[in-house]
């Protein structure tokens, strides 16, 4: 099929039409030609009628698309990038949207590793967003053999998802997501398991954020734990290990000693998430009093201005610094508006 300027679009075919495959279905078409199959003929036949995909085309038909993503369940994913590669040969490049990269090294093709940071605890077709990826991180996993100009496909693919993507070896991310995605899920689990059960009405938000995340299938995350044990052990060692100290603290009367250890906690989560926004694009630093309704009257004046902001952080020290919200906008443009707008409006803004 061709774009308006008349030129064909590349094909990219999308194998598993989940809540992962379908969503980057819906954030690729119209830049690419989608092409999708899953296990499923009902899924199959949903994605086409909802327009998630521009057409069917089994895996035995994939012979010359430019690129195969391969978005099925972690247990089956090795397999079905094999399964991928007898077809599409060294023609195609095929990557990956699986939770764990070392999964698929030392298979044989064009292979580049892929992970969208983003997801849900829903899973299927009909969970799928077209939003899912904005603004993401988008990890990009080169294998030894892995060609420069498929890693830049990859990356290009990712852009086109609006996902920002993060250049990483298999290792690193391995390493990496087990404390900043399996821990999390493995401490909700925990949580969760832990509760008593009666007089839920207790249970406030504080509970309830916490543990949102088991909710999550117990299925996947079973399986991520397998297929990343090492790293997974080595964060829920160095987890218990902080959870046993604190326990210690508290047994021996030694509240200093906990209190420095939970301000430690605290301000280590706030440079995290002030150092978050200051990284998802082009940030205005405003000063903003710290009373109810500062930030809405913000974030109104920034509507009303059309400046589209990406993302919001808080800083607690105003040290050296000038203001205490830190926001980030995808664009110069929006954080020109941003800017012209909160000094007009007599904010100090940096
Ligand atoms: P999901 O919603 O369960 O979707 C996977 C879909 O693949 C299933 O709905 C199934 O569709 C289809 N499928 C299963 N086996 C298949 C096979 N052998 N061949 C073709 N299609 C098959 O799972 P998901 O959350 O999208 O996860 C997919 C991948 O994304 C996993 O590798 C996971 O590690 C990765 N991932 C997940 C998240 C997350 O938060 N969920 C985030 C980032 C990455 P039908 O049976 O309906 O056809």
């Amino acid at each position: 099929m061709a774009d308006t300027s008349g030129q064909q679009k590349q094909v990219v075919a999308i194998v598993g039409l989940g809540l992962i495959g379908a969503s980057l279905a819906l954030a690729l078409r119209g830049k690419y030609r989608v092409a999708g199959c899953s296990r499923s003929r009902a899924t199959e036949r949903y994605a086409l009628e909802r327009g998630i995909v521009d057409e069917i085309r089994p895996v035995d038909r994939l012979k010359g698309v430019s690129c195969v993503v391969v978005c099925t369940p972690l247990s089956a994913l090795r397999d079905t990038v094999k399964q991928v590669y007898d077809i599409v040969g060294d023609e195609s490049i095929i990557t990956d949207v699986g939770s764990v990269k070392g999964l698929l090294c030392g298979l044989p093709g064009r292979i580049v590793g892929g992970h969208p940071m983003a997801g849900t605890e829903h899973s299927g077709i009909n969970a799928a967003k077209r939003h899912l990826f904005e603004n993401a991180v988008y990890c990009v996993v080169p294998y030894p053999q892995s060609r420069s100009q498929d890693v830049e496909f990859v990356k290009e693919l990712a852009h086109a998802a609006k996902a920002k993507p993060l250049e990483i070896s298999a290792e690193k991310h391995d390493r990496l997501v087990a404390y900043y995605s399996h821990m999390p899920h493995m401490a909700a689990y925990a949580l969760s398991g832990t509760a008593i059960g009666e007089d839920v009405s207790i249970a406030g938000s504080g509970f309830m954020d916490s543990t949102r995340i088991a909710c999550s299938d117990p299925d996947f995350w079973t399986e991520v734990f397998r297929l990343n044990r090492d790293n997974t052990l080595s964060a829920l060692d160095g987890y218990i290990s902080v959870l046993n100290d604190m326990r210690g603290m508290l047994a021996d009367n030694d509240y200093s000693a906990l209190n420095s250890a939970l301000a430690d906690a605290c301000s280590r989560r706030k440079t995290l998430a002030a150092a978050r926004v200051a990284d998802s694009g082009h940030t205005v630093t405003v000063d903003v009093l710290d009373e109810v309704g500062s930030l809405g009257a913000v974030a109104s004046l920034l509507a009303e201005s059309g400046a589209n902001i990406a993302n919001i952080g808080i800083l607690d020290s105003r040290e050296g610094i000038g203001g205490a919200l830190v926001l980030s906008f995808t664009t110069p443009r929006d954080a020109s508006l941003a800017r012209k707008a909160l000094t007009a409006a007599g904010y100090c803004v940096s």
